[in-house]
């Protein structure tokens, strides 16, 4: 389940987006048309590190709608199955997590929450979770 943003911070969300795909843009074209890249290995490097940078960018600010980031969302705790809610979300410990996708590092951040019947710290199952190799996996089974 992902959480939904407004459409305000969709739209401004998208203009950062433009502006980074037009930073990658010039930094292949330059004002040129060719920024100094002359053979087929410097085009492919530079291409690769300008859309590797955008890929990260938009996956960290995906992550960032994942449920487990939200301290403010009602969860159950995975060792006894009773609720845990924050009245305020400062309550909730907050963690950045590093993940190594295909297209390097990325962050994350998720809330931690402990549970008052059984006093153990977890950290929400959202949309994404990470295997014991620290990257990234979807938790709906045979999605990739
Ligand atoms: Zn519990």
């Amino acid at each position: 389940m992902v959480a939904n943003r407004s459409r305000v911070e969709l739209a401004r969300l998208r203009e950062e987006f433009r502006a980074r795909a037009d930073q990658a843009f010039d930094q292949m074209f330059g004002s040129d048309g060719q920024n100094g890249l002359v053979t087929f290995t410097e085009r492919e490097d530079r291409a690769c590190e300008a859309t590797d940078r955008l890929a990260r960018w938009l996956m960290e600010e995906h992550l960032a709608l994942d449920p487990a980031a939200d301290p403010g969302v009602e969860v159950d705790c995975p060792i006894c199955g009773r609720p845990v809610r924050y009245d305020s979300p400062e309550e909730a410990e907050l963690e950045i997590r590093e993940f190594h996708t295909r297209r390097g590092q990325v962050e994350y951040e998720r809330a931690a929450r402990r549970c008052p019947h059984c006093r153990k710290i977890f950290f929400p199952v959202g949309c994404a979770s990470e295997s014991g190799d620290g990257r990234l996996q979807s938790a709906a089974a045979g999605e990739d």
